[in-house]
């Protein structure tokens, strides 16, 4: 990777493998929403993909994610625009608001794992899916976000 690229290189002009680093892993994008028809808004859930490996915060199988879990959104250059659910530390939202990566970001830092300390990752909150029956999933909303937000 190049060095530094994130502060000298638009989100379009990263490899593949510059573009993947940039996730801090957080998991908070693999929390479930539900999305109101009318407003648009999203309820978060502090509920989890069940592919989401709650305490690493990240996906457990990355590679087949959209054979497994046909709604995982995938997050491009293209699309940045469209991901105004990211949370604000996201650091894909960050860049492409002209914001800097933080300083608890695993490019920044060095440390995977102050991501976690700092309370960023869903790692201290997070349910699986799987241990949530569907009906009780409306009990879970931990935050409700304008579309716009
Ligand atoms: S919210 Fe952004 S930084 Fe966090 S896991 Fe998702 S893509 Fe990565
Ligand atoms: S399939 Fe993987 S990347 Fe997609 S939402 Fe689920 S845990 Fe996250």
């Amino acid at each position: 990777m190049r060095d530094r690229f994130w502060e000298r290189f638009d989100l379009e002009e990263l490899t593949p493998e510059e573009w993947e680093a940039l996730c801090d892993g957080c998991g908070q994008c693999c929390l479930l929403k539900f999305q109101d028809e009318e407003s648009g808004d999203l309820a978060v859930l502090n509920v989890a993909c069940r592919l989401l490996d709650i305490h690493g915060c990240r996906c457990s199988d990355y590679e087949h994610r959209f054979a497994k879990v046909p709604d995982c959104a995938q997050l491009t250059p293209a699309r940045i625009e469209e991901f105004r659910w990211l949370p604000k530390s996201c650091a894909y939202r960050r860049l492409a608001e002209g914001r800097k990566l933080a300083g608890w970001h695993p490019l920044i830092c060095g440390d995977p794992e102050r991501v976690h300390r700092k309370g960023i990752s869903v790692r201290g909150f997070a349910v699986s899916q799987g241990e949530v029956p569907e009906e009780e999933l409306e009990d879970h909303i931990i935050a409700i976000l304008p579309i716009d937000g």
